[in-house]
């Protein structure tokens, strides 16, 4: 694996192009601007790597578009140290950027084969702050709770309550909800038993399902 010039200079043009699009957390930039967005990919998609697009990672399964990417880690407003739960490994893309933002990320994959995959990755590169679970997230993961924030990358017909449950209070959670379409909720808990929802914009993202996949 190697992070040429051209890769560099592919990923400045990103930035600028997320920039354009609204992304205004700058932090959110710099990761995007940092991490090789084209290790995370096939070898038969490396070339697209820096285009605004999602890309098929295998087992019927999508590495995010950059734009949803920055547009969930923005409402995030990550803090360096933050404990944040990732429903939806993937790739490990997402996770990437959250650890190279100086987060503590715990991520979670229903699908073994990805699981096994990123997890090998992340540990490839160094992030040392992030850690991968085989689990079904829908049931968040407990015994690290709980989250300063959490992010849901599939799309779910409701909002699982264990991921309420496992928010800190002040903490935030980014999920999409819907069926077909999916609109983002951002949900802050703003104490113990109240919590305050916000509707955002719509996307289209891989369904969010019950029980694990085994290689
Ligand atoms: N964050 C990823 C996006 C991957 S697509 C990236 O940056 O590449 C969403 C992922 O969510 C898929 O890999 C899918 O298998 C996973 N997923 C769906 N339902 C899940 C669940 N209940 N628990 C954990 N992962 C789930």
């Amino acid at each position: 694996m190697t992070d040429s010039y051209r890769h560099k200079g592919l990923r400045k043009k990103l930035v600028d192009q997320l920039r354009q699009r609204g992304i205004r957390d700058e932090a959110v930039l710099t990761a995007i601007g940092a991490v090789p967005r084209h290790f995370f990919l096939d070898k038969a998609f490396e070339e697209h790597a820096y285009e605004d697009k999602p890309f098929p990672i295998g087992n019927q399964q999508t590495i995010s578009q950059p734009y949803t990417v920055a547009y969930q880690s923005a409402l995030l407003e990550v803090k360096k140290r933050d404990r944040i739960l990732e429903i939806g490994t993937g790739s490990g893309y997402q996770a990437a950027i959250l650890g190279a933002m100086g987060a503590r990320v715990f991520t979670v994959e229903r699908q073994e084969a990805l699981h096994l995959k990123s997890k090998e990755l992340l540990e490839q590169l160094g992030f040392t702050n992030i850690r991968c679970f085989f689990r079904d997230g829908t049931k968040g993961l407990a015994e690290f709770a709980p989250y300063d924030k959490i992010i849901v990358t599939a799309g779910a017909p409701v909002v699982p309550q264990p991921l309420k449950e496992q928010l800190a209070v002040g903490g935030i959670l980014v999920i999409p909800v819907g069926e077909d379409v999916q609109y983002m909720y951002r949900i802050t808990r703003v104490s113990e038993t109240e919590f305050r929802e916000e509707m955002l914009d719509a996307f289209r993202f891989v369904p969010f399902l019950e029980g694990v996949k085994r290689k």
